[in-house]
C-alpha cells in the first residue's frame, strides 16, 4: 500500500478550508479598506470585521460584542492572564494546571515572577484535574483560575464546568484555554460558565495568526497593547483583516460540519488505536480511555525513542509529533506527560496522533502497517529489547 503525504498533526495545525482562502483573497483584493475610516472604503471593511465577529462568536454562543480578535490563541491567553492579574485588587493568588500549553504555564510564571503566588494543579494519571485539588488550592485572594477544556498533547478533557463554579464560589475569575476543544467537542460559554476563553483560527481550518478571546459581558480587564484603541480599547492595531475574515468563515463551516466530520475523526482514531494495541507488541494509549478529544490518539512503544520513530514515519511520509521535544541538543520529556507520572519507557516513546478533516481509512491503515515495521526494526536493532 503506498499512500502519499499523511497528515495526522491536526493539534499542531490545520489545513485551511479552500472556501476560507477564497473568502480571504477576495477580501484582500476587494476590501482593503481600513475598518477605522470613516468612509466608503472603511465602512465596507468594518461590515466584514462585524461579520466575522458574529461567526466566531456563534461558534461558542457568545454574543459578537465579547470576541476580542488577537493575533493568536497565546495572545488572547497572556492578555486573559496579565490582563486580569492588573485589576485584581490587591488579590495575589493565581491558579493553573500542570498540564496547560506553555502560552498559559508561562505567563502564570511571569506573574510569579513579578511576585504573585502561584499554585500548579496536578493531574491524574489521564491527565485530568480534580475539582477537589482546585477547591484545597483556591484562597480568598485568588483572583484567577486558568484551566485548558482538552489537553493539546493528550486529548483529555476536564470537567470544566465544575471547575468555574469553584472558583465563582470562591470569588475568582475563571479562564479556560479552548484552543484544542472548540470544533471538536460542544463548546458553549453559557453552559461551561467561564468569564474568558481563548480560541484559535489555525487549530479549526482557519489561517495561522488570528484568535480570539473570550470576554464575558460586564467584566472589565486591563489592556496589554496600547495605540489606536482598537478592539474597544483591549486590543490596539489595525485589525488582521483577512485573517479574521478566514476565521470568521472557518468558524461558519466548523459550525455546520464538526459533529460529522469529528463522528468520522473518531471512528478512525478508534481505528488506529485498536489495531495498534493488537499489532504492535508493548504498546500503549496515553491519556483517557474515553474523556478525550475524538481526533487525538497518544501512543508509546516500549524499547523505542520517539524521535527516531517519528523520523521513520516522516520518510514514510506521515506527519505526527512527539511528545518530548529536543531542545537544545538534550531531549527533555513532556512536562504533561511526565505530569501524568508515566514511566520512563512510555515518556520517550510517546508519539501524538491527531486527525482531522481529509484524513481517509486508507491513510489509517498505511500508518499502522508503518508503525508496525518500524517498531519492529528499530527493536530488532535494540539490545534491550532483545535482551527483554
Ligand atoms: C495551539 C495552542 C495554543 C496557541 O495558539 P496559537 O494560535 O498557535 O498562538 C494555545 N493553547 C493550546 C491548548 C493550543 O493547542
Amino acid at each position: 500500500m503506498s499512500v502519499d503525504k499523511v497528515y495526522l498533526d491536526h493539534a499542531a495545525t490545520t489545513p485551511v478550508f479552500p472556501e476560507v482562502a477564497e473568502a480571504m483573497y477576495d477580501l484582500l483584493l476587494h476590501h482593503y479598506g481600513n475598518p477605522s475610516s470613516l468612509h466608503f472604503c472603511g465602512r465596507d471593511a468594518k461590515r466584514y470585521l462585524e461579520e466575522a465577529r458574529g461567526q466566531v462568536a456563534a461558534l461558542i454562543g457568545a454574543e459578537a460584542e465579547e470576541i476580542f480578535f488577537t493575533s493568536g490563541g497565546t495572545e488572547a491567553d497572556n492578555i486573559a492572564i496579565f490582563g486580569s492579574a492588573a485589576v485584581a485588587g490587591g488579590k495575589k493568588h493565581v491558579i493553573t494546571s500542570a498540564v496547560e500549553h506553555h502560552a498559559v504555564i508561562d505567563s502564570c510564571k511571569e506573574l510569579a515572577e513579578e511576585g504573585y503566588d502561584l499554585t500548579i494543579l496536578p493531574v491524574d494519571e489521564y491527565g485530568v484535574v480534580h475539582v477537589e485539588d482546585l477547591q484545597a488550592a483556591l484562597r480568598p485572594d485568588t483572583f484567577l483560575v486558568t484551566i485548558m477544556h482538552a489537553n493539546n498533547e493528550v486529548g483529555s478533557i476536564n470537567p470544566i464546568k465544575e471547575l468555574a463554579v469553584a472558583a465563582h464560589q470562591a470569588g475568582a475569575l475563571f479562564h479556560v484555554d479552548a484552543v484544542q476543544s472548540v470544533g471538536k467537542i460542544p463548546v458553549d460559554v453559557a453552559e461551561l460558565g467561564v468569564d474568558m476563553l481563548t480560541y484559535s483560527a489555525h487549530k479549526i481550518n482557519g489561517p495561522k495568526g488570528v484568535g480570539a478571546l473570550y470576554k464575558r459581558r460586564g467584566l472589565s480587564i486591563s489592556r496589554r497593547v496600547f495605540g489606536g484603541g482598537q478592539e474597544k480599547q483591549l486590543r490596539s492595531g489595525t485589525e488582521n483583516m483577512p485573517g479574521i475574515v478566514g476565521f470568521g468563515k472557518a468558524a461558519a463551516l466548523t459550525a455546520l460540519r464538526w459533529q460529522d466530520e469529528m463522528a468520522e475523526c473518531r471512528r478512525l482514531r478508534d481505528l488506529l488505536v485498536e489495531l495498534t494495541l493488537t499489532r504492535i507488541p508493548d504498546s500503549r494509549l496515553n491519556g483517557h480511555p474515553s474523556q478525550r478529544l475524538p481526533h487525538n490518539a497518544n501512543l508509546s512503544f516500549d524499547y523505542i525513542e520517539g524521535e527516531a520513530l517519528l523520523l521513520y514515519l516522516d520518510i514514510a511520509g506521515v506527519a505526527c509529533s512527539a511528545g518530548s521535544a529536543c531542545s537544545s541538543g538534550s531531549l527533555s520529556p513532556s512536562h504533561v506527560l511526565t505530569a501524568m507520572g508515566l514511566e520512563d519507557r512510555w515518556l520517550h516513546s510517546a508519539l501524538r496522533f491527531s486527525l482531522g478533516y481529509g484524513v481517509t481509512e486508507e491513510q489509517i491503515r498505511y500508518t499502522v502497517q508503518v508503525l508496525q515495521d518500524k517498531v519492529a526494526q528499530l527493536r530488532q536493532a535494540s539490545p534491550f529489547y532483545q535482551a527483554k
